[in-house]
């Protein structure tokens, strides 16, 4: 197929980018380069740099080439920026979301890929959750990913747009050189693992006081590849008027302290962690089910140990670590 990829310079777009090209998919990256990095484009894939929120209408242009779907990356995506300052959520993900959909309308492309988040949920009244959990996003973040999935599964509906929403748990991992590089890092894993490669003392462990097990919280993290598989799933899977949504998770909950462990015992560094009050906004468990990608999709998470997932982001930092 011919694909768009937007935010393919990014962490999951670059991934799920050189899993498209490997696929043999004619992929084309659209990027602003705020936060991507324009060598994170795999080789294969045409690069477009340019902004969705540009009045010019950067989507239209590229579009109009004639494309068999569009798999949507392009976001902000930090929950503590989200709450500060809501109008770059609110401009950068809706308003940007709601110029590509209508650039999809003007030109007939007939497929979306859109990532969406765990964080369209907000506080759970059960885990696992499932996709018909209560949406009532505690952030920006998850509000302006969830007007996206409204705005959507309206297209679909009356417009007959092929479209599925991914929504996201923790993603980590890495694929090779593809992986997690932020300038402010605010991920837990990538955040130990530069404690692991020297570049921080220590991690900060927000709260010992969660009602989990050993006291922390408890996250289901998903490798970055097994992430990318049900992408091109997804892709596969779409059917016109129809807007499906997933959860992806790998369907176990690691507390921090698992986490903290597991990167002790990949990396041989005994990564101090202090304690810290707890992050406000953080759920004490957030545990995907995936039973319905499972189902429909046929998907089926590789990559589920947290061994492997934290070996393959050490690995990746190891490499651009100097
Ligand atoms: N966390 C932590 N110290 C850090 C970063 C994160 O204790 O330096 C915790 C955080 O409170 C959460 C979990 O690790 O419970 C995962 O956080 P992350 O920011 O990676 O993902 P989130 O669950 O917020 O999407």
């Amino acid at each position: 197929m011919k694909l768009l990829v937007t935010g393919g310079a990014g962490y999951v777009g670059s991934v799920c980018a050189a899993h498209l090209v490997d696929a043999g998919h004619d992929v084309t990256v659209l990027d602003d380069l705020s936060t991507g990095h324009k060598d994170a484009v795999p080789d294969g894939a045409r690069f477009v740099e340019a902004d969705l929120a540009d009045a010019a209408d950067a989507a239209d242009d590229v579009l109009s080439d004639g494309f068999d779907g569009v798999l949507h990356f392009a976001a902000k995506s930090l929950v503590g920026e989200s709450v500060q300052r809501p109008e770059l959520y609110w401009n950068g993900n809706v308003v940007t979301s709601f110029r590509l959909l209508e650039a999809m309308r003007r030109h007939r492309t007939p497929r979306l890929v859109f990532s969406s988040t765990a964080a369209t949920y907000g506080e759970p009244e059960q885990v696992p959750i499932r996709e018909d959990a209560p949406t009532r996003p505690t952030n920006p973040y998850g509000a302006s990913k969830l007007a996206i999935d409204h705005a959507i599964g309206s297209y679909a509906a009356a417009h007959g747009l092929a479209a599925v929403s991914l929504r996201y748990f923790n993603v980590a991992g890495a694929h090779g050189s593809f992986g997690e590089r932020h300038a402010v890092e605010t991920h837990l894993i990538p955040i130990v693992l530069q404690v692991a490669s020297g570049t921080r003392d220590a991690v900060q462990v927000y709260g010992e006081d969660w009602p989990t097990p050993d006291g922390t919280c408890v996250r289901d993290y998903i490798h970055v590849d097994d992430l990318a598989d049900a992408h091109l799933l997804a892709l596969e899977h779409a059917q016109p008027g129809r807007h499906a949504v997933y959860n992806l998770g790998s369907g176990t909950g690691f507390s921090v302290r698992e986490v903290v462990e597991a990167c002790r015992a990949v990396t041989g560094h005994p990564i101090p962690a202090v304690a810290a009050p707890r992050r406000a906004g953080d759920p004490a468990v957030l545990i995907a089910s995936s039973d319905a990608a499972k189902a429909a999709l046929g998907w089926r998470p590789q990559r589920t140990d947290l061994a492997t997932i934290v070996g393959d982001a050490w690995e990746f930092t190891r490499n651009r670590t100097p």
